[in-house]
């Protein structure tokens, strides 16, 4: 813990996850007075969900691109020290589509162009990269920086580092939050010098309780908030690193087995459903995809989950103070693994009195005053997320 002479004494966070855990531990760890005050979501939560690939991968425009390579950097300089939560796999992807091969070659240029790390191979080099894998292979490019994380784990990390630190966990539901504090739902009231609020897809709820506005994408069936998450049983077939294709991305799971994601079969993902209300036709279609891409895990048991991104209203990240007297603070955002802990050590050097950091310009929650933003869309396609 290092010693402190400005800043709030006492800040409220809301929401327990990815963000908040890791805005909770670096605030914490700077000295301030944490109280952290989440309830589980019954639809599950995002980080839960989550596909915890950390990559810089297909962040457009640079600015943002800027923040993700920030975000990944920090997990290979910090977080990489920490047993269980990341490992640095590198990540294959494979093109054997026109659409793909079309789209995949344009986004290697402009990550070469960007000096993101990107290993040109040959077709024939898939064999010996990820043996086993049965797809068409017109372009395979490998992405030697990127790898994997275990949200759960990270969120165990951080809340157990805060904690450490002096900070207090609350399992209740924030009503409202307010420029002194939060009330909770049976009433009691938490005061604070500032509240941070990292409620995921509520944020924009919590945050219009003080008549301010961050707006966060309604979760709709198929749109860019919904997405399908499925999990293996162990299996010794699995990939040892992250695999993109034409229609399945596969990762490994601490554990043995491995996540997958089939972009392709988010469009009739249903928020009514969440979190394990899965059509047995999706089910299913994971299964088939999975045999047809990886043969010798034909058969493995899989569990198909269904997740909320957590979207701001346009589509970018949202960190730092909301109103004009910075008493009520946000950390919100999609790709919040990969950003989330970068972020959040960020915020809290800011809320501690340093000047914001120049690579967040653009992306003050003020920014909702003015404009309704445009509205992101979907990822659909591989290498989107
Ligand atoms: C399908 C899918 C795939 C993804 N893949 C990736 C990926 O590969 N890489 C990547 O970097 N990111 C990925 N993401 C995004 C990433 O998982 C999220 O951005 C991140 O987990 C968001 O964390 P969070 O803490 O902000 O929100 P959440 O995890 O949703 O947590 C918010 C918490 O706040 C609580 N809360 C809400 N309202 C209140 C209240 N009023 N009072 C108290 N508590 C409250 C909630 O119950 C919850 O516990 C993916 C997300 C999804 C859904």
């Amino acid at each position: 813990m290092t010693t402190r002479t400005t800043g709030p004494g006492h800040v409220v966070v809301v929401g327990g996850r990815m963000t908040g855990s890791a805005v909770a531990a670096s605030l914490a760890t700077r000295g301030v007075a944490v109280t952290v005050v989440d309830a589980p979501d019954p639809l599950g939560d995002a980080t839960a969900a989550s596909y915890g690939w950390i990559n810089s991968h297909k962040k457009h425009p640079e600015s943002y691109h800027v923040l993700n390579s920030a975000g990944l950097e920090h997990f290979h300089g910090v977080l990489a020290g920490v047993p269980g939560v990341f490992r640095a796999t590198g990540h294959v992807e494979i093109a054997g589509t026109d659409e793909h091969v079309a789209s995949f070659e344009q986004r290697s240029r402009r990550l070469q162009g960007l000096g993101y790390g990107v290993d040109e191979h040959e077709p024939a080099d898939l064999a010996r990269l990820v043996p086993g894998l049965a797809v068409r292979a017109r372009l395979v490019r490998g992405f030697p920086r990127e790898g994997i994380a275990a949200p759960d784990r990270l969120v165990a990390h951080f809340t157990a580092t805060a904690v450490a630190a002096g900070a207090r966990t609350v399992g209740a539901r924030v009503d409202r939050v307010h420029r002194d504090g939060v009330v909770l739902t049976d009433g009691t009231t938490i005061a604070a010098d500032a509240v941070v609020v990292c409620a995921g897809v509520a944020t924009g709820a919590v945050t219009a309780t003080a008549g301010l506005e961050v707006p966060t994408v309604a979760a709709e069936t198929g749109n860019v908030v919904m997405g399908y998450m499925a999990t293996t049983a162990p299996t010794p077939a699995a990939v040892d690193r992250i695999v993109t294709t034409d229609g399945l991305n596969l990762r490994p799971e601490p554990g043995g087995g491995m996540r997958l994601q089939a972009l392709g079969l988010d469009g009739d993902c249903d928020p009514d459903r969440a979190p394990f209300d899965v059509p047995a036709h999706v089910t299913d279609a994971f299964s088939e995809r999975l045999a047809e891409v990886l043969p010798a895990a034909a058969g493995t048991p899989l569990q198909v989950r269904i997740g909320r991104r957590v979207i701001p209203g346009d589509g970018f990240p949202a960190v730092g103070p909301v109103d004009d007297d910075a008493r009520i603070w946000t950390l919100v955002t999609h790709s919040g693994v990969t950003l989330g802990p970068w972020l959040a050590e960020r915020l809290a050097e800011e809320m501690l009195g340093a000047p914001p950091d120049p690579r967040l310009a653009g992306y003050s929650p003020r920014r909702f005053r003015a404009s309704t933003g445009e509205a992101p869309a979907a990822p659909r396609a591989p290498g989107d997320q």
